[in-house]
């Protein structure tokens, strides 16, 4: 399983700076968060190592390749995929469709089908409303597909993007659930970026904290949430 490593990266949108200097790693089988306030450039970096935005500065390396200029299709055969942010499903097409539209790059159909019934198995919600319109799914639902059509392009890291967000707590549960055993299960690494910053530090190895687009501190999960400073910040206590 490859590393991924991120070093000193500075991501811009015309002159605003959104992410600078930052560096993070996610190492073979790691779960990872990327925590901090809104605006604080943790969308931007998952978009900086899909290749959705280039880098102005910085490196990135993935299992010993340097891919900064690798176009994302590249990156996702390389076995980068990533859920985004507010899941962007095509709400007029099928969970199934939708779930197809992940496997582009998977050659072979017996891999494809292989891969669909583990998605279906992860989430059997999924496999219930596989005929169903996206769009009439409810919010829980639809971060499952999305998910889910990150996983049929067979990852080795999976980045997902607010999985929480605006989902009911049970759902949250079994969306948590569902990373714990594709980390566990499949050894599948995670980078995380999660605006519920508990719970980003209760499921994940190590994180980091970012604040205006630089990581300002790291450590495992355990110790970020017992950390005075990051409990006033982050976790309202
Ligand atoms: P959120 O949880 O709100 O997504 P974030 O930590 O993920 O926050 P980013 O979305 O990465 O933060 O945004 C970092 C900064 O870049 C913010 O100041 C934001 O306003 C700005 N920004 C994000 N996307 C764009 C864009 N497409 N064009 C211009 N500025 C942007």
């Amino acid at each position: 399983m490859p590393t991924l490593e991120a070093e000193a990266i500075a991501v811009q949108y015309g002159r605003i700076e959104a992410v600078r200097n930052a560096s993070f790693r996610v190492a073979e089988g790691e779960v990872v968060a990327l925590v901090g306030s809104n605006g604080a450039g943790k969308t931007t970096s998952l978009k900086s190592v899909m290749g959705i935005q280039p880098l102005a500065r910085g490196s990135l390396n993935w299992g010993g390749e340097d891919i900064a200029a690798l176009p994302p299709a590249s990156r996702v055969e390389r076995g980068i995929a990533l859920s985004p942010e507010g899941r962007r499903l095509f709400a007029r097409m099928s969970v199934l469709e939708n779930l197809q539209v992940g496997a582009h790059t998977v050659r072979s159909a017996a891999v494809r089908r292989r891969t669909l019934d583990q998605v279906y198995a992860l989430f059997p919600r999924v496999a219930e409303r596989r005929g169903q319109l996206a769009g009439s799914l409810s919010g829980g639902e639809q971060q499952m597909v999305a998910i889910g059509r990150a996983l049929m392009a067979q990852p080795k890291l999976l980045m997902l993007d607010e999985p929480s967000l605006g989902i009911a707590p049970k759902i949250v549960a079994e969306i948590a659930a569902a990373i714990q055993r594709l980390n566990r299960d499949a050894g599948i690494s995670i980078l995380l970026v999660e605006q519920n910053a508990r719970l980003a530090l209760k499921l994940s190895h190590r994180a980091y904290v970012f604040e205006q687009g630089a990581v300002v501190r790291t450590g495992t999960g355990e110790a970020l949430l017992a950390d005075p400073a990051v409990q006033k910040a982050y976790l309202g206590i």
